[in-house]
């Protein structure tokens, strides 16, 4: 990452043809290293050795945002693999799995819409309709990212309007290039309209028709299926938001010691000697946590509570700590002549998505409450 990516940063940014070769080039570096895909283990064509070492591994991958594209564990690739890993057919992973992470095509995750509510995911209206051997499917998605250019989607669709909330969606792998699949636009988000993989986009699902052999894993286990995938997804988020905040950290500190006024350096300020004690509290706080978090995933145990609350406190965290480094390089902080101006902007949409801030507080705060009322209070062990 230090030899490799960073310095190669301002090149990709560009997003151009040259930034698409430099891509390929690293990733031949990657290969070549023996740490492709570290996902998902062998089996399933990566290199992963288990859910812990992937989640230190985010830790530094997670210091650029081409960090998990050049290693082959881009968002929302590597969670779409994890469940076609999971709950996919022998042919689909035969047919999707192994080019997607053998890196030969890209995915995405359709799942919100523009008219409800993306943080009640069961007021879904996307309809897919059985029509003898087929599904049918009609909607509108938008913030599929990386539709641009992808191979297929994996599609959330209302199957059974009348079955209980959280067993009315289905997941159905929807080829890109299926008649009636209609990528509108990448939606400019914060200025930036992205290209491939780093667009989100508008998506219209008009009389899409799969075979019912597309469907992932059962019929109504689409939330089942997405809470596999949002769970351990959002501790390797906060490894990569770990990444990103000790990035932030250093550039503060040596700015700071490098920064001359008249009456000294910027560090000897104790505003910005408050700023940095107090992001070195929340970087460990958010690192311990998540640890904690991984560990308990990792022995078996869904921690729900542990990993909601890792959510909303590393999304601000991380927000907190680039702004914080962005106001101690002055103008410089919002230039790109460092990187904090593109971290800041890319930070500000962990606070929303995989369910916002509001909705991850609500879940620990019931759990906990839930605890207490049964009698059995909190073990914070
Ligand atoms: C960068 C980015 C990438 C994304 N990628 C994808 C993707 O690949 N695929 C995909 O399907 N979706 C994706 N999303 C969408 C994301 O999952 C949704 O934006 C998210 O679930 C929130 O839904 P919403 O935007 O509809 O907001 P709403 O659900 O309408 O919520 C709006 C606001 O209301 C408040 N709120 C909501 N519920 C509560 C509550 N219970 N209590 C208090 N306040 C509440 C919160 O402040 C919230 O921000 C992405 C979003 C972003 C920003």
């Amino acid at each position: 990452m230090a030899e490799r990516v960073l310095p190669n940063e301002p090149a990709l940014d560009r997003e151009d043809e040259a930034a698409d070769a430099l891509v390929e080039q690293l990733r031949g570096e990657v290969r070549a290293a023996g740490l492709w895909a570290p996902h998902v283990p062998p089996e399933a064509g990566g290199t992963g050795t288990g859910f812990l070492d992937y989640a230190y591994l985010n830790e530094h991958i997670g210091r650029s945002m081409w960090g998990q594209r050049v290693f082959g564990c881009q968002a929302p690739d590597a969670g779409n693999a994890e469940i076609l890993h999971m709950f996919g057919t022998d042919d689909q992973k035969e047919r999707w799995l192994q080019p997607l992470v053998g890196g030969q095509i890209r995915s995405f995750f359709s799942m919100t819409e523009p008219e409800v509510p993306g943080s009640d995911p069961t007021t879904l209206r996307t309809r897919a309709v059985r029509d003898g051997d087929d599904w049918v499917i009609d909607g509108h998605k938008w913030f599929s990212s990386g539709a641009e250019g992808a191979a297929f989607g994996i599609v959330m669709a209302v199957t059974d309007p009348d079955a209980d909330p959280h067993g009315r969606a289905t997941q159905i792998i929807v080829p890109a290039d299926t008649p009636g699949v209609d990528i509108v636009r990448p939606i400019v988000v914060m200025g930036h309209a992205g290209k491939g993989w780093s667009t989100h986009c508008e998506v219209r699902y008009t009389g899409v028709r799969v075979p019912v052999s597309n469907t992932l894993g059962a019929k109504g286990a689409g939330f089942l299926i997405a809470q596999k995938r949002l769970g351990p997804g959002r501790i390797h988020h906060v490894m990569r938001w770990l990444g990103q905040m000790q990035r932030a950290f250093e550039l503060m500190c040596t700015y700071a010691l490098g920064r001359e006024t008249s009456s000294g350096p910027l560090s000897g300020k104790q505003t910005i000697q408050n700023w940095i004690a107090d992001s070195y509290a929340e970087i460990q706080a958010c690192r311990l946590m998540t640890l904690d978090a991984a560990h308990k995933i990792d022995g078996g145990d869904e921690a729900r509570v542990e990993v909601s609350a890792i959510k909303f406190f590393a999304a601000q965290v991380l927000v907190d700590v680039i702004d914080r480094a962005v106001q101690v390089h002055g103008a410089r902080g919002l230039t790109d002549e460092t990187p904090l101006a593109s971290m800041l902007m890319q930070a500000r949409g962990g606070r929303i998505y995989d369910g916002p801030d509001e909705v991850h507080r609500q879940v620990v705060a019931k759990r906990i409450l839930k605890a207490f009322a049964n009698g059995e209070g909190w073990d914070f062990a």
